[in-house]
């Protein structure tokens, strides 16, 4: 199977080159010539499957110029027990009759970046000896948090890749700095940067657009890649776990066969719930796609109006994975419901990179329309039904997961639709606990209490062991503690590889 890119320029590639290129030399995303189709049977025959094998049977279906062996080894080397901690992968949870939570932070960095990044070097590996790239891969990530330190556990020790991870000096939590100042591994390196996540994001963009950087590495035997999830690599991961998801309720019998579902996405950058899209246009029985968003919500209004506009106030939330105005995935399906008009999604991409605003089509409206809901809450409103949550079942969602609880709650009352849904859990409590702790504890108790001390009490008060992962955080040494701005990026880069 071939890929296009969304902009309809560059010629069409094989899945193991839009990989390794990451995004199109036009600018645009790739994407699938064709949407693979489940069989008759398939779903029910994944029943007895573990998480591995549905991963390679729905993977083999994208990745065309892979041999089976090959994926075989990516799915192994990334869904295993010493990466996740629990056997199932991405297990379901039952809330309530037709609420199921599906919790995607079993891996190693507690956050659902992980169900991808951990197999993407391996992928990317693969890739690159398909296409017989002879340079070795330095993936560059400018991070507001949850990808950086994901990107750093994936491609940590892995041979002909190095990763460096810039980070916002001011903007990230406690843990999530700790996180990545704490990394181990040969070719990982970590910086902060003088200044906020947009610095830190400008800075790579410049260096992915420098021509004379580009021949620096190239002399040195390196080229820059990305692993954000405009890289096809990211995505095709993020289906399995929807038609896992599925295939779950099957088993358990609480859904028949052809049976649909609502799939609730706690949603940022689009990519966690385009990959659920794509899962549906594969023949997943799926009624409506739930956008979930935070105050910073250009995609309720974009779901709603059909226009994109992001001249708005920036809001920093306590969901700050989903703090974002660009999200880069909706290209994607704009060129899906547009029935692969890359002229049209061009002009659109134009708009926004010119005037921050784009309007679509009726159509293409409608079609969004039928597919997806969207919704929005305040923070207040996500303390809340993270409190009311954790009383009503005994189970505590962190904040992401909480906006998306919050906002299935609101489309169940106004549209009376009890279908059994899915929602998408994306974090542990415990990555972003401080907030979490704010929702469960008196104000009387959290008063100048630092971040771990917040963790141990909400530990406490919750009856849940704080994950492993967190809980060495405090003791691990620093082992990164460049700090650099955004216009020496460049020279921090070549002092970090030794060139
Ligand atoms: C990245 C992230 C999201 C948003 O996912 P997108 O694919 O960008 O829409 C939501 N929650 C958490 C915890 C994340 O890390």
């Amino acid at each position: 199977m071939n890929y296009f890119s969304s902009r309809g320029i560059s010629s069409p590639v094989s899945a193991a080159q839009a990989i390794t290129m990451g995004i199109a030399s036009d600018g645009g995303l790739f994407v699938p010539e064709t949407i693979p189709q489940l069989k008759i049977g398939d779903l029910e025959n994944m029943k007895s499957w573990n998480y591995r094998q549905r991963a390679l049977y729905i993977l083999q279906q994208y990745l065309g110029d892979f041999s089976r062996q090959e994926i075989e080894l990516c799915v192994n080397s990334a869904y295993n027990q010493s990466r996740f901690n629990h056997e199932k992968i991405a297990p379901l949870v039952r809330l309530d009759k037709g609420l199921f939570i599906q919790e995607l932070w079993h891996g190693p960095t507690l956050a659902f970046k992980d169900m991808a990044l951990q197999i993407l070097p391996h992928l990317l590996i693969t890739s690159m000896r398909i296409t017989g790239v002879t340079e070795d891969i330095v993936i560059l990530v400018a991070t507001s948090g949850d990808t950086g330190k994901a990107a750093l556990e994936g491609f940590k020790n892995i041979d002909r890749t190095k990763v460096i991870v810039f980070y916002p000096q001011e903007g990230v939590s406690v843990v999530q700095k700790r996180q990545m100042i704490t990394q181990e591994g040969n070719n990982v390196y970590v910086a902060a940067v003088a200044g906020n996540f947009d610095d830190a994001q400008a800075g790579v963009k410049r260096i992915f657009a420098d021509n004379n950087f580009a021949a620096r590495l190239q002399a040195e035997g390196l080229k820059l890649s990305s692993a954000n999830s405009i890289n096809w690599g990211r995505l095709v991961p993020q289906i399995i776990y929807y038609i896992s998801a599925y295939v779950d309720l099957l088993d358990a019998e609480e859904i028949k066969p052809g049976d649909k579902v609502n799939i609730v996405v706690p949603t940022g950058n689009f990519g966690n719930i385009l990959a659920a899209y794509y899962a549906s246009r594969m023949g997943l029985p799926v009624n409506r796609l739930i956008c979930a968003s935070n105050s910073n919500n250009v995609l309720t209004e974009f779901i709603n109006t059909g226009s994109y506009d992001r001249n708005r106030e920036f809001h920093k939330t306590i969901s700050p994975s989903m703090d974002i105005l660009i999200s880069s995935n909706l290209e994607r399906l704009l060129y899906e419901v547009t029935d692969h008009d890359a002229d049209r999604v061009r002009g659109w991409m134009q708009e926004l990179a010119e005037k921050g605003y784009y309007e679509i089509d009726d159509n293409s409206r409608s079609i969004i329309r039928q597919n997806f809901q969207g919704g929005y809450c305040s923070d207040e409103d996500t303390l809340d039904t993270i409190r009311k949550t954790w009383k009503q079942y005994r189970y505590l969602p962190d904040t992401h997961t909480a906006v998306a609880l919050n906002v299935y709650e609101k489309y169940r009352n106004t549209t009376g639709d009890t279908k059994p849904a899915i929602v998408a859990s994306t974090a542990s409590p415990f990555k972003f606990g401080s907030s979490v702790a704010q929702a469960l504890l008196s104000p009387a108790m959290l008063e100048n209490k630092p971040d771990f001390e917040l963790l141990k009490l909400l530990s406490s008060a919750a009856g849940i062991e704080i994950p492993t992962a967190i809980r060495d955080l405090e003791s691990l040494s620093v082992r990164h503690n460049t700090v650099t701005t955004a216009m020496e990026m460049p020279e921090t880069i070549a002092r970090f590889l030794n060139i």
